[in-house]
This record gives C-alpha cells, structure tokens and sequence, in this order.
C-alpha cells in the first residue's frame, strides 16, 4: 500500500487550517495512518531538507520550521497513488503558481509560506516517513 509523508507547515497550524487539510485528504478517500503534532528539532528539519542545504534560504526555511511559534503537524497518507495525488493536491511549490482548487492555490502566496509540504517521489516518502515517525509503536 503506497504511503506518504504530508505536513501542514507552522504558517498552516497557525492560522488555523490543519482540518481544511486533513478533510481534503479524507474526502478524496485517503487513510490517515500517522499524526503527531510537534516542534521539529533542528536536526530533523535539516536532515528533512538536506537537498537544500546550499541555497540561501536553508538557514531561513530550518529557522521558520523549528522556531516554536507554532507547532509543524506531521502526518502519513495511505492509498492509491497518494504520492502522486498529494502532490497535486498541494499545488506547485510556488503559490503563485498553484492552481485554484489547491491547496496552496486557495490559501497561501508566498514560497516562503507556503503551508503544506508533501512527499515528491517513493524514495523521498520511505525516507521522510521513517524520519519523523518510526519510533516505538509508530507507523
Ligand atoms: P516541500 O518539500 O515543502 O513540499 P517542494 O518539494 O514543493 O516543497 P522544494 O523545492 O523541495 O519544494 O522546496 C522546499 C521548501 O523550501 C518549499 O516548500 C518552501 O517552503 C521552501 N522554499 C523553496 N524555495 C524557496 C525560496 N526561494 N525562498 C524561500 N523558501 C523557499
């Protein structure tokens, strides 16, 4: 069964849209299989975004999710294709390019604030899911 990691950034816990996102996912017919709500460590953020530890807006983005004015709510996604699906239904990673009826697309306009992240490929779902998760009596 195909799983993913899903998570509703700090700007998205703070102003309040955690259930929008989880009743879009549950509505299309997803299972919830993982949740938790936590203050990443910075180790977590950075191995999280090791890709982007040569861009200049690393240190911002490992600030922005580990600062603790707001909680990052982790989540893992079960079904058909939720990989792929998720991604969609995030919307492209710059708001401003996010189609309506997304959910970047219907809340968010800025890169820097762009409330969800989701899981891009099987490699970067299995890796994600057993880096927030996987502890004892964890998905
Ligand atoms: P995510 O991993 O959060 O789902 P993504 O895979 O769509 O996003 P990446 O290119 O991996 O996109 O970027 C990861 C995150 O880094 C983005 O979601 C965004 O929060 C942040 N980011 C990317 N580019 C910029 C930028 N130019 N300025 C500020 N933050 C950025």
């Amino acid at each position: 069964k195909e799983r993913t990691f899903i998570a509703v950034k700090p700007d998205g816990v703070q102003r309040n849209l955690v259930g929008e996102i989880i009743s879009r996912f549950e509505r299309r017919g997803y299972k919830l299989v993982g949740l938790k709500l936590l203050v990443p460590p910075v180790e977590l953020a950075k191995e999280h975004y090791a890709d982007l530890s040569s861009k200049p807006f690393f240190a911002g983005l490992v600030d922005y999710m580990t600062n603790g004015r707001a909680p990052v709510v982790g989540m893992v996604w079960e079904g058909p294709s939720v990989i792929k699906q998720g991604r969609i239904m995030l919307g492209a990673t710059d708001p401003k390019n996010s189609g309506t009826g997304t959910i970047r697309g219907d809340f968010c306009l800025s890169i820097g604030r762009n409330i969800v992240h989701g899981s891009d490929s099987a490699e970067s779902a299995e890796k994600e899911i057993s880096l927030w998760f996987g502890g004892k009596g964890e998905v």
